[in-house]
């Protein structure tokens, strides 16, 4: 379905990003991978599926690097069509000893680094008049949940910015979403988990058992697998019209 496509998908050397790139690679489309930690297990991994793919270390804190990855996008790939922001990073404290430092990393990886990304893709998916932009944004782009300041800051942002992007190419062929996940088992929530364990002196389970009935009615991990199914999802034919949603997949979390 998505052949001759290529997608570039922020943070993908793990969790969320990952299962998105390799759901797109097996529709047919070309996949640009970024990240830290080991990129070479991630880019077999998708080459194993038949499809061109390329990896940017850009660091998405840091504008310059992101127009690199872009120039390279551009070089070596023809220009991204399918554009999935997706790095992302967490900390949490209370608001009045949040480290200033960490405001400013959440803000950038989780944030601005979209902005920077879109305003880079969009001039491109114009001139096709075809793309899909992604924004992996998060149950907490619709609702708080305590010491996660920042987070909950830039995800609404994101969300905010995804309707702002999705109205300004309405007439396009272009179209702007993003997926709200509640939790994801990935390195990203294992920490939270280990450190609850860490903190209330029990079992990882329980700690697990613990996290998902606070705010997940289903008690059940979203995956990353279901996430990449629903990318595929949002870049097919159907979802031509679907514009400026902010698609919950949270086992209910924000229905209550
Ligand atoms: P993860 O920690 O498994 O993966 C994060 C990815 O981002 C990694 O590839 C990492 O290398 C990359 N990354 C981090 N900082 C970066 C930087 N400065 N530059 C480039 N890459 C960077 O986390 P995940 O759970 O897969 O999270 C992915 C996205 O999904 C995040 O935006 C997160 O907020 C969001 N999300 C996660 C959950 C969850 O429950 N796991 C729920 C909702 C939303």
């Amino acid at each position: 379905m998505l052949s001759g496509k290529t997608a570039l998908v922020t943070g993908s050397t793990s969790g969320i990003g990952h299962g998105i790139a390799l759901a797109l690679a097996k529709q047919g489309c070309g996949i640009i991978l970024n990240g830290f930690g080991d990129a070479e297990g991630p880019k077999s991994e998708v080459a194993a599926l038949g499809v061109k793919v390329g990896y940017h270390s850009a660091d998405m804190s840091k504008p310059a690097e992101i127009e690199a990855m872009m120039s390279y996008a551009s070089t070596d790939f023809g220009g991204v069509d399918i554009l999935v922001n997706n790095a992302g990073i967490q900390h949490v404290a209370p608001v009045e000893s949040f480290p200033v430092e960490k405001w400013d990393a959440v803000i950038a990886i989780n944030l601005s680094a979209a902005f920077h990304t879109t305003r880079l893709a969009i001039p491109g998916m114009r001139a096709k008049n075809w793309g899909r932009i992604i924004n992996i944004a998060s149950a907490h782009g619709l609702v708080g949940s305590a010491q996660k300041v920042a987070y909950v800051a830039a995800k609404h942002g994101l969300v905010g910015m995804t309707k702002v992007v999705a109205l300004e190419t309405a007439t396009t062929g272009i179209t702007v979403n993003a997926i709200c996940p509640g939790w994801v088992l990935t390195p990203l929530v294992q920490k939270q988990i280990d450190d609850r364990a860490a903190n209330e002196k029990i079992a990882v389970e329980q700690a697990t058992r613990e996290l998902l009935s606070e705010k997940e009615p289903s008690l059940q991990f979203t995956t990353t697998e279901q996430l990449g199914e629903l990318a595929v999802f949002m870049c097919s034919p159907a979802a031509d019209n679907i514009r400026g949603v902010a698609w919950a997949a949270d086992g209910g979390w924000t229905a209550q």
